[in-house]
């Protein structure tokens, strides 16, 4: 069988993935917060797992599944925490589980993890949450962390061609053109 989404599969056969191929697990991390009047309130965790299962077919990779809660919303790169529907946790809450997700990863012999944030108000939240990981798995382990934004990978070329007048930045791109055009 062949998906790219751990929750697909049994355990035996994750552990046999993670025993003979060694792939990179990727663990998205989004947000629900409001997006203006037309896109999703998921769109940051809907598109980090959507471009970490299009990055895992490649690389032979598991796509753990998504978590979906981020940090607070901020006026100034996501409209802030009073829109019905922007739900979101402490910095306590999102460290707790990223912390608690590398030493579990960490447990099972997974040596790559990759990080891949879709919402620009967890990044240093998710830092801590790996630095705290990897110092409960100890000195001995094997697992390397990576994080990433997704949004890292625009090229040049692409903003170029997106943005003629010039590219405002990403904190200015909230709900706006990029993630309008992925969703
Ligand atoms: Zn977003």
């Amino acid at each position: 069988m062949s998906t790219v989404w751990m929750n697909q599969l049994s355990w035996l056969d994750y552990q046999s993935r993670i025993q003979h191929d060694q792939p990179p697990i990727l663990l998205p991390v989004g947000a629900l917060e409001q997006h203006g009047p037309h896109l999703p309130l998921g769109t940051d965790g809907l598109l980090s797992a959507s471009v970490a299962a299009d990055a895992a077919a490649r690389v032979g990779g598991l796509v753990a599944p998504t978590l979906s809660y981020g940090y607070k919303s901020q006026p100034k790169c996501g409209g802030g925490q009073h829109f019905c529907g922007t739900t979101s946790v402490d910095a306590a809450t999102l460290i707790g589980s990223v912390r608690d997700a590398v030493r579990e990863f960490a447990r099972h012999g997974v040596t790559k993890l990759v990080v891949v944030n879709g919402h620009y108000e967890n990044q240093w939240f998710l830092i801590e949450g790996i630095d705290l990981g990897l110092r409960d798995a100890g000195p001995a382990t094997q697992l390397e962390v990576m994080r990433l934004e997704y949004w890292d990978f625009m090229t040049p070329d692409t903003l170029a061609d997106v943005f003629p007048q010039g590219f405002p930045g990403f904190a200015l791109e909230h709900a706006a053109v990029l993630e309008t055009s992925m969703m």
